[in-house]
Order: C-alpha cells, then structure tokens, then sequence
C-alpha cells in the first residue's frame, strides 16, 4: 500500500497495519505511511509533556530494561522519562558495571535479559548490528538507540517530528546534513527518514568522513559546505565521532571548523528561515559556533530534545500493544 493509497498522511492503516514490525532496530525499510504513523502518534506525548502532572498509565505493570553498552545523556534520559510517564517499571543497565566487563558475550547477557521477562528492551551498543543480535534471541520488542554507525531510529524520528513542526510538510524541504558522516549512525537513520517521506537530502563533509557507498543512497554529496548550504531549509550538524575513528580523518579541529563549522556567515548562505539542528553532543567551536547554536531564531537543538521523550514514548507505546492485547494489535 502507498501514501497515496492510504488517503491523506493523517489516515494511516488500522490496527498493527499501520506499524506491522516487532522491533525498531532502523528506519531502513519503514514505509513512508509508518513513519508518518509514529510521528503522528508522538504528538498526543508532545502535549501530555507540557503538563505539569506528566503522567499517562499506558505501560502500567510493564518492565522496560535499557541495557546501554555505551554511553549516552540523551537517548538514555529520555528513554527512562518516556518509559516512566508510561507507567513502566524501567531499569537501567550500564555496561560499565555490567558482566560484560567479565567477558559475558552479547548471547548470554541478551538470554539473561530475556529470562527477567523485559516487556520492551531498549539497546545502545558500540557494535553495529548488535542490536539485531539481541532482538534475535529475546522474546519482547527492542528498541534500537544507537548501534555503531548503524542507525539511531529515535534519533530520526524526533529529528522528523522537530522540522515537521517548524516547517510542516517535510516532503520537498532540502535538508543539508554536514559533517563526519562516515561515523555517524544519526546521518544514515536520517538519510533513510528524510528520503522516504520526500525531503531532498543533500550530505557534506570532507572527503576522507563520507562513506564510499553514500551514491547508492538517494542524496546529494558535497564537500563544499558552502555551495550545500545555498538554498538549504535545514542545516543538520553532525559531531566529529573521534571514538570511532581509527587514525586521523581531518588535519586538525581548527581547520575543520574552517571548512566545515557552522558560522553565522555560513547560515547567511542557507534560506533565511533556515533550521539548525544538532543531535547532540556538541563540540561548539568545532562543527558549530555558540552564536549558531544558541540563536533561538533558527536553532531547533533544544526543541529535538523535547521531541525525543514524546517519540521515544510513542515507540514504547506502540511496540507493546501486541503484548497488551490492544484491539487489532494482536
Ligand atoms: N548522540 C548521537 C549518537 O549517539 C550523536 C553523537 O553522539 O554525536 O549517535
């Protein structure tokens, strides 16, 4: 079934049509309807989040463990926020005082989870496809919040749902993405997201941080940043991933920040109205000046936050009602 078929983007499929999957391990493969459908659902959390009694009884009695591998203030925050104004019981697990400092493969831990009867597991991890590694071999719903450079599917959903509220249609926007896009799992989810529901996507960064496979996806590659920006309605900033570089990809932060950095000199060359964004953490002097980054007028950073909660309750929500027998998610 298209978009089209499924009438206007506020009519989705019914019941678990309208996200027929077990997991969210990538935005890889979502139809456009799905994404829209999830979207659409996060905006209910976007309201109940501005109250000030935040509390919704959805997930009640569930148990929603995040088993984060790596480290994370955002992600792991607002999945623990998501998850406790549902109503869930969330645990968190860090690795770093996990078994797996005492060699415990990612099977074992994964079987360990699953015999503690998680309602939904919530993984980071520093490998990519180890999230799929666990979904394999437990019996609830996981949730992907950052595998390797993989994906980072939450990260684009409330990326999505931030410029659908600035600028609404996301369909035909140009969206420039800039920076280490090699490294980065939130440049691939998006790149994934902004193509399926019709943004033209335009990536730059130096030549040694883009992917030798980005020409099979359906973006524009630059490594002028300034000829990217011409006519652009949304900057997205990526951090230099320094962790997972294995040698030296640029000559040095000062000269990348002069090629790459996100100036208001810069911006002047985006559309007036242009949107800045940055999933964080940012390195400000690096990819992205303070003034840039702090002009209420075109940054959106801390509004993807906001966003990150009610998205990130909107998957809890959804990818459970199977197993709370919510009519027609059977
Ligand atoms: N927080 C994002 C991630 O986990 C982006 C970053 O770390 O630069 O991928």
């Amino acid at each position: 079934m298209t978009l089209q078929q499924t009438g206007s983007p506020h009519q989705f499929p019914t019941g678990s049509d309208a996200f027929p999957h077990r997991h969210l391990l990538g935005i890889a493969g979502l139809q456009p309807w799905e994404i829209l459908f999830l979207l659409e659902e996060a905006k209910q959390w976007v309201d109940l989040n501005k109250k000030s009694s935040k509390h919704a009884d959805r997930l009640d009695g569930l148990t929603v463990i995040n088993a984060f591998f790596e480290n994370s203030t955002r992600t792991l925050l607002s999945f623990e926020i998501a998850g406790k104004r549902m109503g869930a019981d969330v645990v968190n697990m860090h690795a770093a005082q996990s078994s797996i400092k005492k060699g415990e493969t990612l099977i074992d831990t994964a079987v360990t989870l699953n015999a503690m009867k998680a309602d939904a597991i919530v993984i980071r991890h520093g490998s990519s496809g180890a999230v799929q590694l666990i979904a394999d071999k437990v019996d609830c719903p996981v949730l992907n919040a950052g595998d390797g450079s993989h994906e980072h599917p939450t990260q684009a959903l409330l990326d999505a749902l931030t410029i659908q509220r600035r600028k609404g249609d996301i369909s035909g926007l140009t969206v420039t993405i800039c920076g280490d896009v090699m490294h980065s799992r939130v440049a691939r989810s998006n790149i994934y997201c902004l193509t399926t529901l019709g943004a033209k996507v335009r990536v730059c960064g130096p030549p040694s941080l883009l992917p030798a496979a980005l020409d099979r996806f359906n973006v524009e590659i630059f490594t002028n940043f300034d000829e990217a920006l011409a006519g652009s309605d949304v900057v997205m900033m990526l951090r230099l991933q320094n962790e997972r570089m294995n040698g030296d990809f640029i000559p040095s932060p000062r000269e990348y920040h002069y090629l790459y950095g996100l100036t208001r000199e810069r911006l002047a060359l985006a559309k007036d109205d242009a949107l800045v964004m940055h999933p964080g953490p940012m390195n400000r002097g690096v990819e992205i000046d303070s003034d840039v980054a702090d002009d209420l007028n075109h940054s959106a950073i801390t509004e993807q936050v906001e966003m990150g909660v009610a998205v990130r309750m909107a998957c809890l929500d959804i990818l459970t009602r199977k197993s709370r027998g919510v009519e027609g998610w059977s």
